[in-house]
């Protein structure tokens, strides 16, 4: 039987630390949906598309070749990791994460690369919502404001970017903001997930709630 344990929630939550955590505790791969709207915004800019334009980013979408394995993205064929997690693409990922062809495009390469692989922890937005609805577990993370934008403040610091915090809240705000308030697949919550706050808990508690949740969720299918 195949498991998907669906990660989502908004920036600075702890999906990509929880979900790798998980991954590597169930021996399963990681799917991060983010790096693909990610790398399809990279290429929309490069080819100077309007990013308001859901039609021209879609085309965009169908015409790469996003390909995601252990950590890497390419576009096609292009290591572009560094690049896709840089100011310009953070700033408009959202704008092209809203456009409902584009979100349909990617969707279904998700769907793929899970069946593909046989099972998969995933992590993202809609996950729980759209992707996969019928997920073995649901997890929904938040955290406080000021922590989600001490943890986005670290990668950046990480990444030699120096920004000031209430900079990096902004961000976060704005792009939550967006990614909460379009119409088709919103940042929200499954009726059926659990909802963790990790403002307070370390990664390996979080790591053990979920594991030990997707464990019974096997025994009892
Ligand atoms: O997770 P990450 O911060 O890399 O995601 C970047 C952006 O991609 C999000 O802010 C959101 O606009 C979009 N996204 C989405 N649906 C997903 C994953 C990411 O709309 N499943």
């Amino acid at each position: 039987m195949t498991i998907v344990i669906a990660i989502d929630g908004p920036s600075g939550s702890g999906k990509s630390t929880v979900a790798r955590g998980v991954a590597a505790a169930l021996a399963l791969p990681v799917l991060d949906t983010g790096a693909m709207y990610r790398a399809v915004t990279l290429a929309a800019l490069e080819a100077q598309v309007p990013l308001d334009d859901a039609e021209a980013c879609a085309a965009i979408a169908e015409r790469v070749v996003v390909t995601l394995e252990e950590g890497v993205t390419l576009l096609d064929g292009r290591d572009v990791r560094a690049e896709i997690r840089g100011p310009v693409v953070t700033g408009a990922v959202s704008i092209v994460a809203a456009h409902p062809p584009v979100r349909a495009i990617l969707v279904a390469r998700q769907r793929a690369w899970v069946a593909r692989h046989g099972g998969g922890v995933v992590e993202g937005r809609d996950i729980g919502t759209v992707v996969f609805p019928d997920a073995t577990v649901k997890v929904y993370l938040v955290a406080a404001d000021e922590v989600r934008a001490r943890r986005r403040q670290r990668d950046e610091l990480a990444a030699a970017r120096d920004v000031a915090v209430d900079e990096v809240k902004a961000a976060l705000d704005r792009r939550d903001a967006i990614d909460s308030g379009r119409t088709v697949s919103p940042l929200r919550a499954a009726e059926d997930a659990i909802v963790i706050d990790t403002t307070h808990l370390d990664v390996d508690t979080v790591v053990a709630d979920v594991v030990a949740r997707a464990r019974a969720a096997e025994a009892s299918r």
